[in-house]
């Protein structure tokens, strides 16, 4: 994500826009107003942070914080901070070799037997931790004669059996848009599962349409879904409601979350993610060490902690509840486990 990301498209007749493309159209922006919305005191460094990477956060979100708060986890996960502008070795703008894995632009061929087409650069919500917030989405951006270069890739490969939607989110974009577009990968033979990783149904959960249910079940291709929530608190009666109906429409889901020092860094909340998931139909999956990218570095948690924090949420909870803790290191064909 970066500053020549596309902007999300808009309606020209707003009152036709699904209620989801509302939301995400009237998502916050100016760290000023989210500071205000949350009854906290200006801050002028989060205004000139933001130019690099914007602020945005969709106002649902913001309404799952607790005003007054700073340290709030859902804030730190989206307010600009200044600290992000120092450098800190080690941290780099591709942290994971992407530009070396790109097959075809915005065709990621990194992992055996599957490929990652980054459709688009907008976010319903920007992480500051994000890996891909220096990502060039304006060139590996896979539409026009991108998208055939793309096609051709992944039908000369008959080894891929799996087609992953990142980005960026992938549900940003509209669904008559995504249908498509799925209708091309299927036609591929070899293709069998589609798996869509999206931030979306967490932070705006009114992107569960009856439209996205029909074309992520109405494929050839076996969808699986991998959502991405940090805390347990970012997952509301509103978030359940929308996960459980991905989950009664036979969709496997599954969570991923990210490590991150001062928001979930204590086995009291990973524990409770975990159960909060569960009651919403998702199975964790992954816990990931966070990923060297550039301004992130205030985020980390050192291996000796996270192994101690992964041992205790392993003595607290059934099996299947416990995700795996992995890094993702730049050239291994899959993530290395901790
Ligand atoms: C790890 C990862 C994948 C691949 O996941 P596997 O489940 O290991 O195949 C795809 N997309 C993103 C963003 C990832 O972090
Ligand atoms: S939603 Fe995903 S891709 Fe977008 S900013 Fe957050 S972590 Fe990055």
């Amino acid at each position: 994500m970066n500053k020549t990301a596309p902007i999300i498209p808009r309606y020209t007749d707003a009152e036709h826009a699904p209620a989801w493309r509302r939301a995400l159209a009237e998502a916050v922006t100016r760290p000023a107003e989210l500071l205000a919305l949350l009854n906290l005191p200006e801050e002028p460094a989060a205004e000139s942070t933001a130019d690099a990477f914007g602020l945005r956060v969709p106002r649902g979100f913001i309404a799952r914080m607790h005003p007054g708060d700073r340290r709030d986890p859902l804030l730190l996960q989206v307010l600009p901070d200044a600290i992000e502008c120092q450098a800190v070795a080690g941290y780099l703008a591709d942290p994971l070799g992407e530009a070396a894995a790109m097959a075809a632009p915005g065709l990621l061929h990194k992992y055996r037997g599957r490929a990652l087409l980054t459709l688009t650069g907008a976010c319903g919500i920007h992480c500051r931790y994000c890996f891909r917030r220096h990502y060039p989405y304006a060139e590996a951006n896979p539409s026009g004669q991108h998208w055939d270069q793309a096609l051709a890739y992944l039908a000369a490969d008959p080894s891929l059996h799996e087609i992953i939607l990142s980005g960026g989110d992938p549900l940003s974009l509209p669904d008559e848009r995504l249908a498509e577009r799925v209708a091309e990968l299927a036609a591929i033979p070899h293709l069998r599962r589609l798996r869509i990783h999206s931030r979306l149904p967490v932070v705006l959960p009114e992107r569960i349409t009856d439209e996205l249910l029909d074309w992520l079940t109405g494929s050839r291709l076996r969808p699986v879904l991998v959502v991405h929530a940090n805390h347990p608190r970012e997952i509301d009666a509103d978030v359940r409601d929308g996960l459980r109906r991905l989950g009664a429409a036979g969709i496997p889901v599954l969570n991923q979350s990210v490590l991150l020092r001062g928001i979930n860094d204590a086995a009291d909340t990973l524990c409770a993610l975990s159960e909060a998931l569960f009651e919403a139909g998702v199975l964790p999956y992954y816990l990931h060490q966070l990923d060297h990218v550039q301004g992130a570095a205030h985020f980390a948690v050192d291996d000796a902690r996270a192994r101690a924090l992964f041992k205790e949420i392993r003595s607290r909870l059934p099996g299947y509840l416990v995700p795996r803790l992995v890094r993702e290191q730049a050239g291994e064909p899959a993530k290395t486990p901790l």
